[in-house]
């Protein structure tokens, strides 16, 4: 007999997202099913919920979304021998081919063949989820549930900034969105010098303040130079992550870099966005483009949360499932950073 649940589904072309009874998934040879707690609404998800040009590219309604969860495992599919059903997990949102040369060199995040929870595939927005048993993440009980809920986005931040080294470095971030705003935590938490953020979003950037940014600075009314001299920057940034997508941004984040700093680039732009390579090459800075996470970053992620990384200020939001519209409103509204949705 088949057992259903409640599930965010795009139904069909067009804006917007539906609650729907579905059928629970079944948990194939090497999968692993998941009992979902609590999910984050990502930035992908509200682009699914407008239906823009990257969603209409990759969504195939009627499907599940959501990739940014925290739940516990409720059913093994055949041949998995290595967890048991109870424990606490989340799960790597890529599901890679495990064969290609980035998968065998252990870079995930560069695989050709991924398929993405949530975008290619039924995703967390539900009762329950599938995911192969490989990309199932452990979580120790000393991490809260709600931090977990969006330790997707969480590991996006981490790895673009711990792509470099932060002691005593002066970073940039452009862009004050939820990723962005977890970005200034880390760079702190790392043992940046300064950490200074760029947006036009009055709101975002006060979570920023509250994350410890040394200056969250509006660049419609401010002038980003006179900020740094503020700040005791002599030579301007060592570190410039890029994660807002605007090509102004980027910008403005090559005239302010000192001579050989490096650029972490996470923001995707609508069209594809111009680089000054007249500045690129004349300071000798080195740009680095940033998929996704490295398995790693979920070790990181941890262990950062465990050492005393606090990211509870960047949820702004809390709801049931069911109000799930609301949810979607903070987000398009600009007055929120993480919003949680609850299961249970
Ligand atoms: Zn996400
Ligand atoms: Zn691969």
């Amino acid at each position: 007999m088949r057992q259903w649940m409640d599930a965010i589904v795009k139904p069909r072309a067009g804006v917007g997202l539906e609650l729907r009874k579905v059928p629970i998934p079944q948990p194939q040879a090497g999968e692993v099913l998941v009992k979902v707690r609590k999910t984050a609404i990502c930035g992908s998800d509200v682009h699914i919920y407008k239906w823009n040009d990257w969603a209409q590219a990759h969504v195939k309604p009627p499907q599940v979304i959501g990739h940014e969860y925290v739940g516990e495992i409720a059913a093994l599919g055949d041949g998995v021998t290595d967890f048991e059903v109870g424990q606490r997990v989340s799960g790597e949102g890529h599901i890679t081919c495990g064969r290609c040369r980035s998968c065998h060199s252990g870079n995930i995040q560069w695989c050709n063949d991924v398929i993405g929870v949530g975008v290619d595939r039924d995703g967390a927005f539900a009762q329950y989820l599938c995911i192969p048993a490989r990309n199932i993440i452990l979580i120790d009980k000393s991490l809260p549930d709600e931090i977990v809920a969006f330790f997707d986005a969480f590991g996006n931040a981490a790895h673009t900034a711990l792509t470099f080294p932060l002691v005593g470095e002066d970073v940039l971030i452009s862009g004050a969105g939820p990723i962005g705003i977890i970005a200034v935590g880390i760079c702190k938490f790392a043992g940046a010098r300064r950490v200074i953020i760029t947006d036009m979003n009055e709101y975002r950037l006060d979570l920023a303040r509250k994350m410890g940014a040394d200056a969250a600075v509006d660049i419609r009314y401010q002038d980003l130079p006179t900020i740094m001299k503020e700040q005791n920057l002599t030579e301007g940034f060592d570190v410039g992550l890029e994660m807002s997508g605007s090509g102004a941004a980027l910008d403005q984040m090559l005239s302010t870099m000192r001579n050989g700093g490096r650029i972490g680039l996470l923001g995707i732009g609508n069209k594809p966005i111009p680089v000054n390579m007249n500045t690129v090459i004349s300071k000798g800075l080195a740009l680095q483009g940033i998929y996704g996470r490295t398995m790693d970053n979920w070790h990181q992620m941890s262990y950062m949360v465990q050492g005393g990384l606090d990211l509870s200020p960047v949820i702004t939001h809390r709801f049931h499932f069911t109000e799930y519209e609301q949810g979607f409103q903070a987000m398009i509204s600009g007055r929120s950073g993480k919003v949680i949705l609850d299961w249970a």
